[in-house]
């Protein structure tokens, strides 16, 4: 089986068209989380993800466009929320309100979380400390997160958890308990602009991260033509 992973795609349907594209065909898209927020065509990024049927979980972003709490957002965050809600209809809402914030797809040996899964909404897996505290809070192999927007994996050795960067790289799936972050599609933090993503290969036991251009200009003339902060616009050429 050939499962794409995507996460944080918010709002960016140039960069998830761009991702589509390249993946071409797989079994399964699995999505972790902030669908929406921050970008231009939240109603469209749902649509396109319901349309092949992607299996997600719930991210703050999503949980505040469902009609959750918005106070924790930074300014521009929160004016690009208050927006996001304005645009999308009422099944769309219902979907995003509806994601769980945890899902293990049956068989997969995978556990779906936004942030970690102890704390699936809001934490940030950005250390192997917190990895090693989450290692208890999922009983699969393997758990996949979003949220940093930046690829990164946390492998189990010798009973530690230990921080790997995984740039366009590869990494057998053996067994050892890994904790592994796809980046981010619509708004990467890692420094590269483009789109982030990873493939799972379960036949060949396998992780894959790739990237791919987008038209940057396009999703940032949207932004500034919907009257969003132009640092959201702007940040999106220098992948911060
Ligand atoms: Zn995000």
């Amino acid at each position: 089986m050939r499962i794409v992973v995507l996460s944080d795609i918010h709002s960016n349907l140039n960069a998830l068209e761009a991702v589509l594209s390249a993946v071409g065909a797989a079994d399964a898209v699995w999505h972790l989380g902030d669908t929406v927020g921050y970008g231009p065509q939240p109603q469209a990024v749902v649509d396109r993800l319901r349309a092949v049927g992607a299996l997600g979980v719930r991210g703050n972003h999503d949980d505040a466009g469902g009609g959750g709490c918005i106070e924790f957002f930074n300014p521009d965050g929160y004016r690009a929320m208050e927006w996001t809600r304005t645009q999308i209809d009422e099944p769309t809402r219902l979907y995003l309100a509806g994601l769980p914030e945890r899902r293990t797809p049956e068989g997969s040996g995978f556990t779906l979380a936004h942030g970690s899964p102890s704390d699936p909404i809001w934490e940030y897996m950005d250390s192997p400390e917190v990895a090693q505290a989450n290692l208890a809070a999922f009983a699969t192999p393997y758990c996949l997160v979003g949220h940093t927007h930046v690829p990164l994996v946390f492998r189990e050795s010798r009973g530690r958890m230990k921080a790997m960067h995984v740039d366009q790289g590869r990494l057998g799936l053996d067994g050892r308990r890994m904790i592994l972050n796809p980046g981010s599609v619509g708004q990467p933090r890692d420094g590269d602009p483009r789109s982030s993503y990873m493939v799972i290969d379960t036949n060949a036991a396998e992780a894959t991260w790739h990237r791919v251009e987008y038209d940057i200009g396009a999703t940032q003339a949207a932004i500034v033509a919907a009257g969003l902060p132009p640092h959201l616009a702007r940040r999106l050429s220098f992948g911060r």
